[in-house]
């Protein structure tokens, strides 16, 4: 199995955080890309496993220092991955989890053309302003604004390769988890390994052609 980044983009409040840990929770073939970001920390979250939380100036030497595989102004902030983050859980066997934003996921697309690209839609935008309101991470402007950058992020839908509606939460993490299961085996990737699987295959057959022979 060649494992490959699954990019879970969504207007803010969309369910991006809650699904990822919930595919993290649920399989083990799956790791998640902890991101940087120049934003303050909420409430619980933690340096190093929710965010690497940066100053601007920090931000700037990583990104001048091409540290970063994408990163994009979001809300006012700056977010973006870091190169040996993606690297560091592709090299362990599994597969990427992200939760990046629509510029993000255009440049990590280009940078990693093996992406699996899942946009989460709410089923309603009341739902979504009820469900923002009710995490109280941000203040009426700061919400307003993230509402403002929503309607944007809807329209860059098409670029995605699924597109799964966040009604109930375990339906859509079992809908994400169906679409990881079907991208490992798709035709398009194993196309990267089949010369290596078939070629195994031929030299077996080979040696079972010869001990028929023997036999016969
Ligand atoms: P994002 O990371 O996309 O900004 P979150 O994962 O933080 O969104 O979800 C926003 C809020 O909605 C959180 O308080 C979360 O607990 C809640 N939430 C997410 N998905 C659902 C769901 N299917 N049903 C009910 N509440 C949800
Ligand atoms: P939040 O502040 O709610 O955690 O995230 C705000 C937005 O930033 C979300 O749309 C989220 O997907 C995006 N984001 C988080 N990490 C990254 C990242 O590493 N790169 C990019 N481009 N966007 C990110």
């Amino acid at each position: 199995m060649i494992p490959f980044p699954v990019i879970l983009s969504s207007p803010s409040g969309g369910g991006k955080t809650t699904i990822a840990r919930a595919l993290l929770n649920q399989r083990r073939d799956v790791g998640y890309s902890v991101s940087c970001t120049t934003r303050q920390p909420r409430e619980g979250e933690v340096d190093g496993v929710d965010y690497f939380f940066l100053t601007p100036d920090e931000f700037a030497l990583a990104a001048d220092r091409g540290e970063f595989a994408e990163w994009a102004v979001v809300h006012g902030q700056r977010y973006g991955t870091l190169k040996r983050e993606v690297e560091r859980v592709l090299s362990s066997g599994r597969h990427v989890i992200m939760d990046i934003d629509v510029q993000g996921a255009r440049q990590l697309a280009d940078a990693f053309p093996s992406s699996a690209l899942i946009f989460l839609v709410p089923p309603s935008a009341e739902v979504l302003v009820a469900r923002l309101r009710n995490r109280r991470s941000e203040g009426p402007e700061a919400l307003i604004r993230r509402l403002e950058t929503a309607v944007e992020e809807l329209k860059a839908v098409s670029m995605y390769h699924y597109m799964v509606t966040n009604d109930r939460l375990d339906v859509a993490v079992a809908r994400v988890s169906s679409i990881i299961d079907a991208e490992a085996v798709s035709r398009g990737r194993r196309d990267q390994s089949a010369e290596a699987e078939v070629g195994a295959l031929i030299e077996q057959l080979q040696l079972e052609i010869r001990k028929q022979q023997e036999i016969g």
